[in-house]
């Protein structure tokens, strides 16, 4: 497998506070992708991230299982970061697998205090994120106002690469401050596409002055986007793309885009923002080994880049039981892992036989015969292995840290 497949997968968590809408963007998201045709509804609980009884009944996600979806020739690993304030430690295993997040918060009341919570959390991984302002549908919303609390609340560097076009009940689209047009949608039932136009002449002083902000951004943190602007007096689309890319990865700003998952208005564009600004494996510098007994967790500590040729090295990061039995999650972050092969557990110091391997969608299961580092699979009939655990080639049987989360690399030109 080469590298610039690799450079195609996105591992992403959703987290937001509860009711801000991660269930609904989630659908909406599974559904885009084309991988679910049988949407669930919130209300009745009956969504496809769901995968546990109890969690059903209580109409909140507490497993970390990840599904599978394609778009424009990627592939999306969403990996289920539980939102409530009461699963932290769930939390924090999930968001140790995952490169990237969208991060949710909703219109009208902007950051509530759990978003504050799970921002600190994401903070501590360095998990890059981009932020989705959702429910501008809703009576009393106002995307500026809530723009403003990721300020307040926050107090983070935060870059709009959207305009809200109308609002409330006339809201239909959205500006695209990178390539400037405006992105409308034609209707809002599920399924509805968009289409581009020119900016309504009512937001144009307001694109302007906007776009000028994300010039800015990007003219600040990357000579190239300098150059270009002090010779032509503006940044081309891929240079900004670019720019937007590395000040995600390197968190040193957030963009943020907005819409109504539930009216079906701005989730294609946000997919389109996890390909362009969240990092694929290899944008990042892979996953540290675990301290060695005495070392502490600042130690300076091997770190393992996704090779797809080199030993294979995972972690398990959730257990699901489900009518086919025991289903191990491992997030792959070395080598190439295929049906039949022999792998230690580092972490018990046990040997594993590896069995049927699948990939999970949203409607469908879907049998595996190999995986590469950076994508997450799910194995069938692993016997010792735990939430945490290491599993490695005994040619290397390295042991894989548990919690830290690896630091970004900040220069990805
Ligand atoms: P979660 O708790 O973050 O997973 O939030 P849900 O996706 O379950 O949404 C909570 C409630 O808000 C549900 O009743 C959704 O139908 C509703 N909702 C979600 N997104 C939107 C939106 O964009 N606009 C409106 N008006 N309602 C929404």
């Amino acid at each position: 497998m080469a590298r610039t497949e690799l450079a195609l997968i996105r591992n992403i968590g959703i987290t937001a506070h509860i009711d801000a809408g991660k269930t609904t963007t989630t659908e909406r998201i599974l559904y885009y992708t084309g991988k679910s045709h049988r949407i669930g509804e919130v209300h009745d609980g009956n969504t496809t991230t769901d995968y546990m009884a109890q969690e059903r009944e209580r109409g909140i996600t507490i497993t970390s299982a990840a599904v599978t979806a394609i778009w424009k020739d990627h592939r999306i690993n969403v990996i289920d970061t539980p939102g409530h304030i009461d699963f932290n430690i769930e939390v924090n295993r999930s968001l140790r697998v995952l490169d990237g997040a969208i991060f949710i918060i909703e219109g009208v009341a902007g950051v509530q205090p759990q978003s504050e919570t799970n921002w600190r959390l994401a903070d501590r991984y360095n998990v890059p994120r981009i932020i989705f302002i959702n429910k501008l549908d809703r009576t009393g919303a106002d995307f500026y106002r809530a723009a403003e609390t990721l300020t307040e609340k926050l107090g983070i560097n935060w870059v709009t690469l959207q305009l809200p076009i109308g609002i409330e009940d006339t809201f239909i689209g959205v500006v695209d401050l990178v390539e400037m047009k405006a992105i409308i949608w034609k209707g809002d039932e599920l399924g509805a596409q968009y289409e581009y136009q020119e900016i309504p002449d009512e937001l144009k002083e307001k694109a302007a002055e906007y776009r000028q902000k994300l010039v800015d951004t990007a003219v600040g943190i990357d000579e190239t986007a300098m150059e270009e602007y002090f010779d032509k007096g503006d940044v081309s689309v891929e240079t900004l793309k670019k720019c937007i890319k590395k000040g995600t990865i390197s968190g040193e700003f957030r963009p943020v885009l907005c819409g109504t998952a539930f009216k079906n208005k701005g989730v294609q564009p946000l997919l389109d923002a996890v390909l362009d600004y969240l990092p694929s494996p290899i944008d990042i510098p892979g996953i540290k080994v675990a301290p060695e007994e005495g070392q502490d967790e600042t130690a300076d500590r091997q770190v393992i880049p996704a090779d797809p040729d080199a030993p294979f090295a995972g972690l398990a990061f959730k257990i699901i039981n489900d009518k086919y039995g025991n289903l191990t999650f491992v997030r792959v972050y070395r080598g190439t892992l295929r049906q039949g092969d022999m792998v230690m557990n580092t972490t018990k110091g046990q040997r594993e036989r590896i069995g049927r391997m699948f990939q999970m969608h949203a409607d469908k299961r879907e049998e595996i015969k190999e995986v590469f580092a950076g994508d997450i699979a799910a194995f069938v009939g692993l016997k010792d292995t735990g939430t945490g655990d290491t599993l490695a080639d005994g040619a290397d049987p390295v042991v894989l840290e548990r919690m830290a989360f690896p630091v970004p690399v900040i220069d990805i030109s």
